[in-house]
């Protein structure tokens, strides 16, 4: 008996088993991960493919976590923070066990509340080498680190600088009650006398607005690029082995 061969059948969309969830070419979905006690990998979907058997596959691009990079988990990564890998896979539809939202970085610290099902990404990974783009970011604060959504931060209403509470030797209770921030240095030169505009503080959702995130070299200004040009984040430091997403 000659067997049938495989014939594929692109589909626009299906449902997740068992809900009433459509998923099509270009949705974000959390996929079962091999360990149950891991969280879900999360993944792009590029196209779904039925074939003469009715089996669904579905080829994904992942998504990496921080702590599956090579350089691992960094103090600046969000905890909803998401990589776009380089990384393409084909697995079976079932394993999809629910959909999610991956925001931009801009559109994630705009969000009123952060769900379960929110996720963030503002850097490209490259599985093979550990390598992000954009492989430079401006960084903020007396730390000189690249902004963690999930901090709090307090603007400086006469640098515009950005500064961690603990960095500054504040309580975040201290920072909440503050109308106006003037960081120390600025404090001690006194640039800041009669100015009347308002510091913002709160979880840092107007930075884009005076500094330029993620930054890409080509339009930065001279002053930004003399601060942060010795900075690169995050580094591509090779020390783990990426997460054996391919062997499932
Ligand atoms: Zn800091
Ligand atoms: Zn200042």
């Amino acid at each position: 008996m000659a067997k049938s061969k495989a014939v594929k059948k692109v589909l626009d969309s299906h449902v997740i088993k068992g809900t009433h969830k459509v998923v099509k070419a270009g949705d974000c979905v959390l996929l079962r991960a091999s360990d149950p006690g891991n969280p879900p990998y999360v993944a792009r979907v590029e196209k779904i493919e039925s074939d003469n058997r009715n089996n669904v596959k579905v080829h994904v691009r992942w998504y990496y976590r921080p702590e599956e990079s090579m350089g691992g988990r960094r103090q600046f990564h969000g905890a909803k923070e998401l990589f776009l890998s380089d990384h393409y896979d084909i697995q079976s539809f079932d394993t999809i066990e629910g959909k999610c939202t991956v925001h931009t970085f801009k559109s994630y610290t705009k969000l009123d509340s952060v769900s379960a099902e929110d996720y963030f990404c503002r850097f490209e990974y490259k599985a093979s080498t550990g390598g992000f783009i954009p492989d430079r970011v401006a960084v903020y604060c007396k730390c000189e680190m690249p902004y963690n959504p999930d901090d709090l931060m307090v603007q400086c209403e006469a640098c515009k600088d950005w500064f961690h509470p603990s960095c500054m030797n504040l309580s975040q209770e201290q920072v909440k009650k503050m109308d106006h921030y003037v960081c120390p240095d600025c404090d001690a030169s006194g640039q800041q006398e009669g100015d009347k505009k308002q510091g913002s503080i709160e979880g840092a959702s107007a930075l884009e607005e005076s500094k330029s995130w993620p930054t890409d070299s080509g339009s930065q200004d001279g002053e930004k690029k003399s601060r942060n040009s010795h900075r690169v984040f995050p580094r591509s430091e090779q020390k783990n082995q990426r997460s054996g997403k391919n062997s499932k």
